[in-house]
C-alpha cells in the first residue's frame, strides 16, 4: 500500500473499553525526523494512543505500520526491538546506581533472539555511552548517584536510557512536567536535537512549551483527530479553541 513511504502509518484504529471507544477510526501519519505534538483535552485518548503504538494497549481495529511492519499483533520488546521507544511518566531510572551505571544498564545486549548482537565489544558501549551523556548534557555527572540529579536531569537521564537503545521513533508523555522554566527551555533544545535523525512523538499540556517545541501539532478529541498543523494555525481555530484552548 500506498503507506509504506511513512515511517509511521497509523489506519482506521479503533480501541474499545467495554464498548466506550477511547480510540475511534483514527488516522495519523508520521514522517521520519519529525518532531509531533499530540495535545487535546484530558481523556480524548493520547495515553492511549502512546500505549497502543508500543504494544501495551491492542487495537480493536485497525492497523499501526511502522516502517511498512504491521505492529498491532506485535509483542511489546519485538516493537521495542523494531526501534520505537517510549517513555512513561513513572520514572525508571536506579536513583542508587550512578548515571553511568543507569545509561550502561538500558545498552541494549542480547537484542537478538539467536544471540548474534548478544556481546558488543565493551569500548563500543563506553563510546555510546558518552556520546549519549553528552547529548543529555549529563556528561560531567556520570560518576555521580543518578539520586543527585534535579528533577529535570532526572527526566534526562531516562530520555538518554531510551536513546542508548537507538530508537527510530521515541515517544514522551509530558516530559517537562514538574521541570522549571530553564529545564522546560534545555528540554525543547534536546527534542528538536533528538528529532533530526529520529522522530519523536511528545504529548503535552504546557501550551508555551508546545509552541517553543515547533513542528506540527495534533489535537485528539474523544478518540479522534480534531485538527492538524502549526500551533499559531490551531491557536486561530474555532473548533480547537471550543474544545481545548478556550477554557
Ligand atoms: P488522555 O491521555 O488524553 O487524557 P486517555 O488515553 O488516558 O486520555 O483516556 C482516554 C479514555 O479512555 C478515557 O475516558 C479513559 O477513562 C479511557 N480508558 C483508558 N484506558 C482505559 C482502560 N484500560 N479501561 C477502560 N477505560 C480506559
Amino acid at each position: 500500500s500506498s503507506n509504506t513511504n511513512f515511517l509511521l502509518a497509523i489506519e482506521n484504529l479503533t480501541v474499545s473499553f467495554d464498548g466506550f471507544k477511547a480510540i475511534e477510526d483514527l488516522n495519523f501519519y508520521m514522517d521520519e525526523s519529525e518532531l509531533r505534538v499530540i495535545i487535546g483535552p484530558n481523556g480524548a485518548g493520547k495515553t492511549t494512543l502512546l500505549d497502543m503504538i508500543c504494544g501495551k494497549t491492542r487495537a480493536s481495529e485497525g492497523s499501526i505500520k511502522f516502517r511498512g511492519k504491521e505492529l498491532t499483533r506485535m509483542r511489546e520488546h519485538r516493537i521495542v526491538w523494531e526501534g520505537v521507544g517510549r517513555k512513561f511518566q513513572t520514572p525508571s531510572i536506579y536513583d542508587e546506581l550512578s548515571v553511568f551505571d543507569n545509561l550502561e544498564a538500558s545498552y541494549p545486549r542480547g537484542r537478538s533472539v539467536f544471540g548474534a548482537l548478544a556481546f558488543k565489544r565493551d569500548d563500543e558501549v563506553l563510546r555510546r555511552i558518552h556520546e549519549v551523556a553528552n547529548e543529555i548534557q549529563l556528561q560531567t555527572r556520570l560518576d555521580d548517584l543518578a539520586g543527585l540529579l534535579s528533577h529535570g536531569q532526572k527526566q534526562w537521564l531516562e530520555i538518554g536510557m531510551l536513546l542508548i537503545q537507538e530508537p527510530e521513533l521515541l515517544m514522551l508523555d509530558e516530559p517537562v512536567a514538574g521541570m522549571s522554566v530553564s529545564e522546560r527551555e534545555e528540554t525543547a533544545q534536546l527534542l528538536r536535537k533528538i528529532a533530526k535523525g529520529r522522530s519523536v512523538i511528545v504529548i503535552e499540556h504546557d501550551m508555551e512549551f508546545v509552541a517553543s517545541l515547533g513542528g506540527k501539532v495534533t489535537v485528539l478529541h474523544q478518540g479522534k483527530i480534531l485538527a492538524e498543523g502549526d500551533m499559531q494555525a490551531l491557536k486561530q481555530d474555532q473548533r480547537v479553541i471550543d474544545v481545548y484552548l478556550g477554557h
